[in-house]
């Protein structure tokens, strides 16, 4: 089985973790695709090279030269270089990259260097070729190039035990680098992947995988051992944040599994995110669970709404116009409401939205209220599994929370309930305990 790996920035961050990749790589001999973030923090406080790239780019745009910012990043690649021992002229390197960076003046190709500067080091220190991701990863416009990317990168990695390939960025058809979104290397990881056709994609990090809820609240809790792509993908939605499931389109697509990994305790286990949902060995029906503050609740009540035709059409033109999205819009017979993000709601957005609901659908009664957490329960074994909702709220109300809102999707993947900001760090430690103690 082939395995591709990415390490990420604070497994990146200095000499000694680069010594430790190479450890973690060499002792699998499947571990042949190697993707690099950028350096990321070593302490907090500390910059992210891909954001001193950033404010690079800004110095050069004001001043026509590379300045301070650039600077450090040169510090940081040579102090890396010198930790580990490399007999390279990486000086030359980097002043090759700081020509390119002036003559290029483009943000996405100065804050690429800080894979490609890591990703030519880690090569180095391996022993195995290094793949630009200019050549192998391609953008059609600032759009992923799928067909033409895997057809090249395919080729590029077949002739190779292992190799080195940069993370977070391509190029155009014009041969311009394009960057993913911030965090990027994760979609690059998952390219080359399935590129490879992969077997196991390991994504290193600087945790030991999802945990089954937010250890700010509830100190160590346990460790999600395996989840599916759709809990993924719902746990991320509401706030954990280790991997969001946007970034792993590649390998979700062709069913490749990830593992989570923590470059700084390899031997923990992991988690595991499998593409069809595993049955859980304690039998626990939910996996995890996730939240989010500060919602606000607009409540439409209209006698007979049930009977009206395009009730629900007509109050959410009113918000598409207004460019707001819903997170879920729980409804009973003649009651609806939409509960949204407050951030989109300010500045007298909520009155002018309230005001047009109005005129639009003449409600009995339109009213709102802020400060509602949500909290996500998720798990595939919500499904067909008697009696877990009445455990969620016999916790809840053992905790004298007072539930404002409650809203199941059909698939029963996951229970949403609505609290108080207030009682939100509360009610996740009920519940956690209910499930998981
Ligand atoms: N270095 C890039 C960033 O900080 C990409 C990545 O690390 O995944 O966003």
């Amino acid at each position: 089985m082939i395995k591709a790996c990415k390490f990420g920035g604070t497994s990146m961050a200095d000499g000694t973790n680069f010594l430790r990749v190479k450890e973690i790589v060499e002792g699998d001999e499947a571990r042949r695709y190697i993707v690099v973030s950028a350096p990321g923090k070593r302490y907090s406080g500390d910059s992210k090279v891909t954001d001193l790239l950033l404010s690079a780019h800004e110095e050069l745009l004001k001043t026509g030269r590379l300045g301070a910012s650039f600077g450090r990043v040169r510090e940081r690649f040579l102090h890396i270089v010198l930790e580990i021992g490399l007999k390279i002229d990486f000086g030359r390197i980097l002043d090759e990259t700081a020509q390119e960076i002036e003559a290029e003046r483009s943000e996405a190709f100065t804050a690429s260097r800080g894979e490609y500067l890591a990703g030519r080091i880690m090569a180095e220190l391996l022993g195995v070729p290094f793949l630009d991701a200019r050549e192998v990863i391609r953008f059609c416009g600032d759009r992923f190039d799928g067909e033409t990317t895997y057809t090249i990168l395919r080729e590029a990695l077949k002739s190779k035990k292992r190799a080195v390939v940069a993370g977070y960025y391509g190029a155009d058809e014009t041969g311009r680098v394009r960057t993913f979104s911030r965090g990027g290397s994760d979609v690059t990881g998952a390219i080359v992947a399935r590129a490879a056709g992969a077997g196991l994609y390991e994504n290193w990090t600087d945790v030991s995988g999802f945990l089954a809820c937010d250890p700010h609240i509830v100190p160590s809790p346990a460790r999600i051992e395996a989840l599916s792509y759709k809990e993924l993908r719902e746990l991320s939605y509401m706030g954990a944040n280790v991997m969001h499931s946007e970034s792993i389109f590649p390998v979700r697509e062709a069913g490749i599994p990830i593992r989570i990994c923590n470059t700084f305790r390899p031997e923990d286990g992991g988690t595991y995110i499998l593409p069809k949902p595993q049955e859980s060995e304690e039998g626990r029906p939910v996996t995890g669970i996730a939240g989010k503050k500060n919602f606000t609740v607009i409540f439409l009540e209209k006698s007979l709404m049930n009977a009206e035709i395009g009730f629900a059409y007509r109050a959410l033109e009113v918000l598409m116009r207004h460019g707001i999205s819903f997170e879920h819009m729980p409804s009973g017979i003649d009651t609806m409401s939409f509960v949204i993000d407050s951030e989109q709601l300010k500045g007298g957005a909520l009155e002018q939205i309230e005001a047009e609901i109005g005129a639009a659908v003449r409600p009995d009664r339109i009213t709102s209220f802020d400060n509602i957490a949500l909290l996500a329960v998720v798990g595939h074994g919500i499904h067909g599994n008697v009696g877990t909702s009445a455990r969620l709220f016999r916790a809840i109300a053992r905790a004298g929370v007072n539930v404002r809102m409650i809203d199941q999707g059909s698939s029963e993947l996951n229970i949403i309930v609505g609290v108080d900001n207030e009682d939100y760090e509360r009610t996740v430690r009920a519940v956690y305990e209910e499930f998981f103690k």
